[in-house]
């Protein structure tokens, strides 16, 4: 059967799908766990919308009524922008770009706007309240078009106050100083067992008082959470194991209290259950969309061991402490005993909350450093994931417009999808769990710089050990040539290609992408007098050929002993000159060449997905069967999402 993994393309998104390889080999109690969790994690996605910004449910909400209400022209120019333009609000959560964060506007004109609404039944909104249509309109028409009201959903420059220069709703009416010390004074320093303040709750002014709102049933986002708890109940009756059960259980608990110490308890149990088959996450679990780092967004992944490939994963944190002890990182700098590095190869087989439509290819939590200390890590590679990016771009032209000779295009098509596998293997598995910090040295001393320091902690190690014989003695690496293929194709990244995703004139802002320009700009510059790397300009185009790959593997390998110093000492006046010399500023031409690249393959920069249909199959009132289905329209799943799955009220 021919699946078709890309589905449709508008403004700089792509949206594709992904297969759930084995489902239908699963067993009925399996299948029916799965769709419970499923269901779980669907019913969260209004809250991911309400955190991003205060508005986006209105806006959301107003624009679903327009396109389903609408009675004039449906085929016209006009109307399709508008359509393209709810299509970017559902992919982002919200009217901020998922990436850059800034605000994205419509193209159309606030007139037209005016006139959709007042010709799609505006009686029948509710959203209206005590509004007349006309406020109505002149309100919302401000929040969508106005560039001054919300600019950007999370500020990280650090010269003005974080927290009202950020669109995210984590908090209300409360400055950043106040925030930060409304956190401090809950701290206590003696405490070895911390649990993650503020995680789950909003910060509000009440009076002259600040309080937090809780997430939990009775409390911040009540109805959402009753109905996934509802789901979680169910899932409860069919567990695979005792321990599976006590994980469920506690998240219900935890659901139910918004008591953090109960997160912690949850998420040691979930650490434990390392026997069962299905796995997931549902909750507040990353802080990337808080400015301060502090209050998690809500997501949600379903999945299960891909066995056929996990014995890749399983084989190198079986390794981990050989990888610790032989990395070329200073002997104080290492950990004495790796702990409990899990890791797996998974099959999603659904998206929430914050990992949808977008999604990340790895995932390593918990994320509370004592916990991590001593419980260790769960960390795995999505697998169907990535086969669905790499299915969709070996037709799309980039390997023949980047690389630098058909040799290089026909390795890459070999080898490129078992390399960028291993690299998040490697990466996700051992690199965040490699390294200790010196004693008295604060895990907050490198601030705004310590995301992309520790993404270049982490893709460093990945980095080195790819070329490592070990790998291919351990049984997951075929031959050398994976590894030649994954440095030619990082380097060509962080230094040509990945600049298809930044707007010319602006600097490079997200970590994952400074760290990528950091690590191959750096060993570009170091190796430029015995010619490691090469850059050259063909007909006007611009290329990068590695031409000593034992030599760039050395460099690696002194940068990350200089990164994990930096980390483990806390020396932030060097990491701050790496990271600002090699990883933020970006040449204008090369910058304009490669977008004009792009441009002309047709290849949108970000990608997303729709998840499959799981429907129940009944027999005499009696569930037989969970059928699976891949849906191929992307509007009508977000439609269909919006009205089964919305339980949070906008503001
Ligand atoms: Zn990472």
């Amino acid at each position: 059967m021919n699946f078709n993994f890309f589905i449709e393309q508008f403004a700089d998104l792509k949206i594709m799908r992904y297969q759930v390889p084995g489902f239908e080999k699963l067993s009925l109690k399996q299948k029916e766990l799965i769709y419970y969790l499923s269901e779980a994690a669907i019913c969260g996605r209004d809250i991911i919308f309400d955190q991003n910004y205060k508005h986006n449910l209105l806006v959301r909400k107003t624009l679903e009524h327009i396109y389903k209400k609408y009675s004039g022209d449906r085929e016209c120019d006009d109307f399709q922008k508008f359509v393209v333009y709810l299509k970017r609000v559902w992919f982002s959560n919200g009217i901020h770009h998922h990436y850059s964060m800034d605000k994205f506007f419509p193209e159309i004109s606030e007139d037209y706007f005016a006139e959709l609404l007042s010709n799609s039944q505006p009686d029948n909104l509710s959203l209206i309240g005590n509004e007349t249509i006309e406020q109505f309109i002149e309100r919302v028409s401000d929040i969508i078009f106005n560039p001054d009201i919300a600019p950007k959903r999370v500020s990280l420059d650090s010269t003005g106050d974080l927290i009202l220069n950020s669109a995210c709703n984590y908090y209300e009416g409360v400055s950043q100083k106040e925030a930060e010390e409304f956190y401090e004074k809950m701290k206590d320093e003696n405490d070895p067992n911390p649990v993650s303040y503020g995680l789950n709750s909003r910060l509000v002014r009440v009076g002259g008082e600040l309080k937090e709102e809780v997430c939990k049933i009775g409390g911040r986002y009540s109805e959402a959470i009753e109905n996934i708890v509802r789901w979680l109940e169910k899932a409860i009756q069919v567990a695979e194991n005792d321990n599976q059960k006590t994980v469920i259980e506690k998240l219900v608990e935890y659901y139910k209290t918004g008591d953090l110490k109960t997160f912690d308890e949850y998420s040691i149990a979930w650490l434990k259950d390392t026997d069962s088959l299905i796995d997931f996450t549902n909750g507040f679990i990353e802080v990337y969309g808080d400015p301060l780092g502090i209050k998690a967004s809500w997501e949600a992944v379903v999945n299960f061991k891909d066995m056929e490939a996990n014995h890749r994963a399983e084989a190198i944190s079986r390794n981990a402490q050989w990888f610790e002890d032989n990395s070329p990182v200073e002997p104080q700098f290492k950990k004495k005993k790796v702990k409990g590095v899990t890791a797996k190869v998974i099959t999603a087989a659904i998206l929430g909350g914050d990992c949808y439509p977008s999604t990340p290819i790895g995932i390593n939590l918990p994320n509370a450093d004592w916990i991590r200390a001593e419980y260790g890590s769960k960390s795995v590679t999505i697998e169907n994931i990535t086969y669905s990016y790499h299915q969709v771009s070996q037709g799309s032209g980039f390997l023949e417009e980047f690389c630098n000779s058909q040799e290089e295009i026909e390795l890459s098509r070999k080898f490129g999808f078992i390399g960028s596998n291993l690299h998040t293997d490697l990466h996700e598995c051992l690199g965040h769990g490699s390294g200790q910090l010196l004693p008295g040295t604060s895990p907050d001393s490198l601030k705004n710089y310590a995301s992309t320091l520790e993404e270049a902690r982490a893709d460093l190690f990945a980095l080195y050990y790819i070329m490592d014989k070990k790998l291919i003695e351990i049984g997951v690496m075929p031959e050398m040539d994976v590894a030649k293929v994954e440095y030619s194709g990082y380097i060509r990244g962080g230094l040509i290609t990945q600049l298809t995703r930044i707007e010319p004139g602006k600097d490079i802002e997200e970590s994952h992408m400074r760290n990528r320009q950091l690590i191959a700009k750096w060993c570009y510059e170091k190796g430029k007098a015995e010619n490691v790397i090469e850059m050259f300009k063909q007909e006007g185009k611009s290329y990068c050929k590695v031409n000593d790959y034992g030599k760039l593997r050395s460099l690696f390998a002194e940068l990350l002993a200089e990164v994990q110093r930096i980390k483990s000492e806390g020396d932030f006046k060097a990491g701050k000159n790496l990271v600002e010399k090699y990883g933020v500023k970006v040449d204008l031409n090369l910058n304009n060449e490669v977008k004009d690249r792009f441009d002309k393959l047709g290849i949108a920069p970000y990608g997303g997905f729709i998840n499959p249909v799981y429907t129940p199959v009944k027999e005499n009132g009696r569930l037989v069967d969970i059928k699976i289905s891949y849906s191929d329209d992307y509007l009508r799943q977000m439609m269909h999402y919006s009205e089964k799955y919305s339980f949070c009220d906008h503001s």
